[in-house]
């Protein structure tokens, strides 16, 4: 074993001799995570190698902390001077002694509930960043906040958003040169896409720059935005255009370049968004700022023309690979639309592409424009099942680059969708705006959309092909660590976290902890004790179309080698099926508008078919007296201040009619035994 380590270790010092890292931050302390990928270049490698393949048989449990929550957990933790800092749902932030578990402080930003309406896919909040002494974080109502590190005290705050529109923000903010960089999401919801940076130090705006073009009869805000509405056709401004910068953000250093990654457009539906076509830049890009300025130095479009909810907000690894005999400067990504990017990140040059699950959109990448060789059927003129589908190839999960194995590790996705023309379609708000007919998400008749499977896959960013593959039980599963120990590290949705060898993707340990983890673990190390750390807690996207969702309970997972806290088990509660109540007669045109308005308005918290995942209550199980004041709590907001608002501006009365007609429809489904 000890020789084992000890090759770990020297193999471990021949990679850093001949990979010269870009600057002194590139090269954080051994020890610690200090930042959301924990290097700039977001590698999500660790050279800790205590926990290794042979050792890791003796994890165990270190200890845990509960966050008291129920909603999704989506946070990578920053370690830095033996404390834990991280972020829950409803965006409140944590501070944790890393060594025992024991909680410093916690700041809650109090969001009002009635914002988790605008977030697309649960009150989920990415991380933190923690700078000379603080902390930041964005909220999911668009603030920006500094802490002070070690009491919590809030030292500035600042709005990024305006606040009446459909703006969330999810995503950790990332400090560059003295700068808070931060994004907002709402592409989903029809909002106009920009990424910010505030001054560390005062709160105040130092720069924005949009990623799509405003209404032209206002101005540009630049000639970069007077260049991009050439790529755009009709009034996309009316509906916000998207192109969101809700995840991904990644530096270099050494070039002093910024990387973003932007969103789908908004609505999805591109005939609804920019009727006679065009590339819609900078939807779905790459973006190499200047960090200082937020000057535009290149861009590369991963899908010109988005119309699928292919976003390239997913994560981008840096690294200095030799490819074709060349060192050259990477910058990879596996963004939704299944095609795994390896890009110079010097000028934007695309150097190879290749798909990493299957794809059926399009049938390549053109090397010579870099662009998508787009089958004829992709822009679905009539429904059509394609691959990937709005989940994608790989959504945020985060996925970690070894450069031991010189391999990336992927939690992926093979997942089809029915895309399908809304020819009803009719912004509002709040809901989904996306133009897609919801009635043929399930394959058009005839079709057989396949349930969706999850997997690690171990990628080779060189020779563009899979080297190893572990399919999983569950679709949606968590990011990945990968550690100088030859290990990889993934939750599932199972409810299990294991450890599989970096190089084989042999399993080597595995706990079940009991709910179901999305977030990405991390390593850090404090007196000869490596740890591990992984929040658990299932939410997000995935748990819209869950009806039964696996037991929630917040908490953050700490192991250790010898480790044995005991994990208290969750609580499960078997509901008792509702009483029936008389359904008024509803014809089938009532109940087909009450499917699809249901599916545009409601959905998105209170579940697929009025099954809620959990997000929000599942409205089968509301008792006569909600059905009495179905006006007052849907059009009124009587419910505001429990997070249901009023949807007086979204919704004509017809339509509230049909919803209720059509839960009511489900309800006595439910009461039926029959679902
Ligand atoms: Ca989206």
């Amino acid at each position: 074993m000890l020789t084992r380590l000890v090759s770990a270790h020297a193999a471990l010092a021949v990679m850093i001799a001949i990979v010269p890292l870009a600057s002194p931050r590139a090269q954080a302390p051994p020890n610690d995570w200090p930042l959301h990928g924990r290097v700039e270049g977001e590698t999500r490698f660790s050279p800790l190698a205590r926990i290794n393949a042979d050792t890791v048989k003796n994890l165990g449990l270190a200890w845990s902390f509960t966050t008291g929550t129920t909603r999704g957990l989506e946070a990578t933790p920053i370690v830095t001077n033996g404390v834990l800092y991280t972020s829950g749902s409803w965006s409140v932030v944590y501070a944790i002694d890393a060594r025992t578990g024991r909680l410093l402080w916690k700041w809650d930003p109090q969001v009002p509930r009635a914002t988790g309406a605008k977030a697309c896919c649960d009150v989920v909040n990415r991380g933190v960043a923690v700078h000379r002494g603080r902390v930041y974080v964005g909220t999911l109502d668009g603030r920006l906040a500094s802490l002070d590190a070690e009491s919590g005290k809030v030292l500035w705050q600042s709005v990024t958003v305006d606040q009446e529109q459909n703006y969330t923000i999810t995503g950790a903010p990332r400090i560059v040169r003295n700068k808070v960089i931060i994004g907002n999401g709402g592409g989903e919801l029809g909002v106009r896409g920009y990424v910010s940076a505030y001054d560390a130090d005062s709160g105040t705006l130092a720069w924005r720059f949009y990623t799509v073009p405003g209404d032209p009869a206002k101005g540009f805000e630049s000639p970069v935005m007077e260049r991009a509405a050439k790529t755009w056709t009709g009034e996309w401004w009316r509906q916000g255009g998207g192109g969101t910068v809700w995840d991904s953000l990644s530096y270099d250093a050494e070039l002093d370049l910024l990387y973003v990654g932007t969103g789908n457009g908004s609505p999805w539906n591109q005939r609804l968004r920019s009727p006679k076509g065009g590339d819609n830049l900078y939807l779905s890009s790459i973006l190499a700022l200047r960090p200082e300025t937020g000057e535009l130095v290149w861009h590369y479009q991963t899908t010109p023309g988005e119309s699928w909810d292919y976003t390239a907000t997913q994560h981008m690894i840096l690294a200095d690979l030799t490819i074709g005999g060349r060192a050259r400067k990477v910058l990879m990504q596996a963004p939704k639309n299944g095609f795994f990017y390896v890009l110079d990140r010097t000028t934007g040059e695309l150097i190879s592409a290749a798909p990493y699950t299957e794809v059926t959109w399009a049938s390549g990448i053109d090397m010579k424009t870099g662009r998508p060789i787009e089958s004829p059927q992709a822009r679905y003129a009539k429904p059509e099942v394609i691959k990937p589908g709005p989940f994608g190839g790989h959504n945020w999960q985060p996925m970690s680059f070894n450069p031991l194995t010189g391999l990336v590790y992927i939690p992926a996705l093979d997942a089809s969708f029915g895309y399908a023309d809304d020819p009803t379609f009719k912004p509002g708000s709040p809901g989904w705006n996306l133009g897609i007919d919801f009635a043929m998400v399930a394959g058009p008749p005839g079709t057989v959309v396949k349930p969706p499977v999850g997997s690690l896959l171990a990628w080779d960013p060189i020779a563009q092909k899979a080297r190893w593959r572990v399919t999983h039980a569950t679709m949606w599963n968590g990011g990945t660590l990968t550690t100088g120990g030859n290990l990889v590290f993934q939750g599932g949705g199972d409810g299990r976290f294991v450890a599989y060898r970096a190089d084989t993707g042999a399993q080597v340990w595995d706990m079940n902890v009991g709910s179901a983890i999305n977030a990405a673990p991390i390593t850090y190390e404090i007196d000869n004790t490596q740890y591990v750390a992984v929040m658990a807690g299932y939410g997000g996207a995935m748990r819209i179309g869950t009806p039964e969702p696996p037991p929630v309970q917040g908490r953050l997972l700490v192991f250790r080698l010898g480790g044995n806290a005991r994990l208290a088990p969750l609580s499960t509660e078997a509901r008792t099926r509702p009483a029936a109540i008389p359904v008024p007669a509803a014809s089938a045109d009532t109940l087909m508008l009450g499917a699809i308005t249901y599916a545009r308005r409601c959905m998105a918290c209170h579940g697929a078919e009025a099954a809620s995942g959990g997000l929000a209550p599942d409205l089968r199980y509301s008792q006569a007296i909600t059905f009495d004041r179905y006006d007052q709590i849907v059009m009124g907001g009587a419910l505001a201040a429990r997070g249901m608002p009023s949807f007086k501006q979204a919704l004509m009365d017809n339509e509230l009619a049909a919803i209720k007609a059509y839960v009511l429809t489900r309800r006595a489904l439910l009461t039926q035994g029959k679902d």
